[in-house]
């Protein structure tokens, strides 16, 4: 043993005995072995509690391996001494560990308390307990001698200070005084971790001062004045500060026990809160980026209450209401009652500027019923069920009222998810889409024009098919007149062949104006106007038109046209242009690859609740890489063409409710197909 520390163990009244981990004697001074009658060299590496037959009511391995866990226990054992007398011994135990944390050494005081009256022992048994307990505590437990603090109190309310609180106040200084003059008495270990980092010795004995930053004090002046109003106890949220000078956010208690009045030592508890509260800040951040965001946002967003109206859904629920559609439909008064259990709650800027309103206030607070025009009642119908089958989206267009009452035509977007749904709360996005709606009447309107300009192009290269159609039925005429003039030079002339005649004039007149008016309709910027039609006829039609263009190029022209096909609803005039075009195109891409028996097949035919047309060439295909391409605007291999042909063969038929496609056939050449449904 090092001479110092030796002659200081070794002049101790009490035992003093180490011990290493797994209980083998490293240490005996001079009053164990007066206590035990053990020589150190009879104990020096021996096992301590086999050795002195060591007893507790718990086990001895239960204890140390209690005293491992919280570096601390005391408590009586019984032990035998080197006679063989039973003796009642008072220990303390503390484990000394290594720079590891390892426990390295288990130092023990103890005392032979075999003598001590039964009272005496009761009340030693209950501060041992009170001592384990208080060493085993999850809080950091401080015994603070106050006794000069409140000598220092009862000077100030002696030397006439009414206001202790404004005193308080006013004398900062007077609180640092009393901070310093606070003794701590002891701590537990989870004080001496948490504070000390580990340094017990720095802790005891010193001021409360290190431990109170500034702006805390007044937490502190605080309990001095609960003492003062004999208050038992006070606990407050605060900062402390470690040794280290690292901040922690703690919860404070003081307890002041019955009858203390600022006598003797008090005790107080202090709960680590710095996960908590670190955690709470975070959720505050995250709810301040959300709020930024939800600001900051161009589209409108509206933050919706729903805490009363998923009340009702609830209701219904717990009724056993399965089927909410059904449930609207039997109460019809229901839905308005669901939007008016709907309030806005909190709106971005875009959303104030695009209701129109002069700030949040308009429409914070609202129902959401006055935004509904009921127009738009079925879409928040839908969102509803949407809502109740705990889908977490729902999107649709619809109609919004403005705060004047003007209306909106926007982009509703429900944001349902479950975490917004546990705070009661749903979020809408509202997008105007009145712009959008504008650009694309723009964009109809740009394809009219287009359509119109394409088929007076077309028109223009049908002029020799169309002055041979009109020729037709003139030349006729004009040779029935020729034979009407010779039969009325007759002497005697023929009443029933002149009829005859007459009545093929006329037929062939209509037949002559029928064209023009046909003529009239392609050339003329009519908006599309719907009719009942029999595909059949209109394809044969259409046919009349290409007829001198087929001839021209010596196409062969098949018609397969399906028997008793159902009627379609559609624009005539569209259909025709549409199956011109596709006629036109092939026969252009047939004379371009020198086909030399150049075919055209046209068919219809009747499928799932929608017509087919089908047009077949027998030119080069289409090469793969076209296909995709095929339908965009301006997608064009003719050197003079203008790409949009079957671009607005394709808008027609998709505003018809049909589909239009190109392939090719495994044979040669190309298919064009396209549907439409079938009239009602
Ligand atoms: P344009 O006739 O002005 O080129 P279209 O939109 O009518 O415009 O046609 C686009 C392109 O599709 C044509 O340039 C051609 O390359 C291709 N195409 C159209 N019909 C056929 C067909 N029957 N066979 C092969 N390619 C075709």
């Amino acid at each position: 043993m090092p001479g110092l520390l030796g002659a200081v163990v070794n002049g101790a009244a009490e035992s003093v005995i180490v011990r290493d981990p797994s209980g083998r004697v490293l240490l005996w001074n001079k009053a164990s072995e007066a206590l035990y009658g053990f020589s150190r060299e009879a104990m020096l590496g021996r096992h301590l509690h086999d050795r002195l037959n060591a007893h507790h009511p718990t086990t001895i391995t239960g204890l140390e391996q209690h005293l491992l866990e919280q570096g601390h226990w005391e408590g009586e054992l019984k032990r035998t001494t080197a006679s063989g007398e039973e003796r009642r011994v008072e220990v303390r135990w503390t484990v000394l560990r290594g720079p590891e944390g390892h426990p390295a050494a288990i130092i023990e005081y103890g005392r032979d308390t075999t003598r001590l009256s039964v009272i005496e022992l009761e009340s030693r048994l209950q501060a041992h307990r009170y001592r384990n307990l208080f060493q085993a505590m999850a809080a950091a437990f401080w015994e603070i001698d106050f006794s000069e603090v409140s000598r220092m109190l009862a000077q100030l309310i002696h030397g006439g200070v009414k206001d202790v609180r404004g005193y308080f106040e006013a004398h900062p200084e007077f609180i640092d005084a009393t901070l310093a003059a606070a003794r701590v008495v002891d701590v537990n270990d989870k004080s001496v971790a948490l504070f000390g980092d580990g340094r017990r010795e720095d802790i005891i004995g010193g001021s409360l001062e290190p431990y109170w930053p500034p702006e805390s004090r007044h937490v502190y002046a605080e309990s001095l004045l609960a003492a003062l109003d004999r208050l038992p106890h006070l606990s407050r949220e605060t900062r402390l500060t470690t040794l280290g000078g690292r901040k922690i956010d703690a919860l404070f208690t003081v307890c002041w026990p019955s009858g203390h009045h600022g006598r003797g030592t008090v005790l107080i508890g202090i709960i680590d809160l710095s996960d908590r509260v670190a955690a709470e800040q975070e959720v505050r951040a995250s709810e301040l980026r959300f709020r930024q965001l939800f600001q900051a946002m161009s589209t409108a967003l509206f933050q919706i209450n729903t805490t009363r109206q998923r009340a009702l859904l609830a209701e219904l629920e717990a009724r056993g209401v399965e089927d909410l559609a059904a449930y609207f439909d039997s109460h019809p008064g229901f839905l308005l009652t669901c939007m008016d259990a709907m309030t806005i709650d909190d709106v971005n800027e875009a959303a104030v500027h695009l209701m129109g309103a002069r700030d949040r206030s308009e429409l914070v607070g609202q129902p959401v019923t006055r935004f509904w025009p009921p127009s738009s009642h079925p879409v928040i119908r839908r969102s509803l069920l949407s809502s109740y089958r705990k889908q977490t989206s729902f999107e649709e267009e619809t109609v919004h009222y403005r705060l004047d009452g003007s209306e909106l035509n926007t982009l509703f977007t429900l944001n349902d998810s479950p975490e917004l749904r546990a705070r009661g709360m749903v979020l809408v996005g509202l997008t105007d889409i009145t712009e959008r709606e504008a650009a694309q009447k723009a964009l109809r309107q740009v394809q009219s024009e287009f359509a119109h300009a394409s088929r007076l192009s077309m028109l223009g290269e049908l002029t020799a098919s169309i002055a041979h159609e009109v020729n037709q039925p003139l030349a006729a005429i004009a040779a029935h007149g020729a034979a009407a003039t010779r039969w009325l030079s007759r002497p005697e002339p023929d009443l029933d062949e002149l009829r005859a005649i007459n009545a093929n004039m006329v037929s062939d007149a209509r037949r002559a104006a029928d064209i023009i008016a046909r003529l009239r309709a392609m050339a003329s910027n009519k908006a599309s106007e719907r009719q009942r039609l029999s595909p059949n006829l209109v394809i044969e039609e259409a046919v009349r038109f290409l007829h001198h263009e087929l001839m021209a190029h010596e196409v062969e022209l098949r018609l397969e046209l399906a028997d008793g096909l159902p009627d379609i609803e559609a624009d005539r005039v569209q259909l025709q242009q549409i199956i011109v075009n596709l006629a036109l195109n092939a026969m252009q891409e047939m004379k371009r690859a020198c086909c030399p028996r150049p075919r055209l097949k046209l068919r219809t035919l009747a499928g799932d609740g929608e017509l087919r047309f089908e047009l077949e060439d027998s030119g080069p295909g289409i090469p793969p890489q076209h296909h995709d391409r095929l339908f965009q605007s301006f997608f064009t291999t003719k050197a003079a063409g203008l790409g949009l042909g079957l671009s607005i063969c394709r808008n027609i038929i998709e505003a018809h409710g049909g589909r239009i496609w190109a392939e090719n056939i495994p044979s040669g050449g190309a298919r064009f197909v396209f549907t439409l449904p079938i009239a009602g």
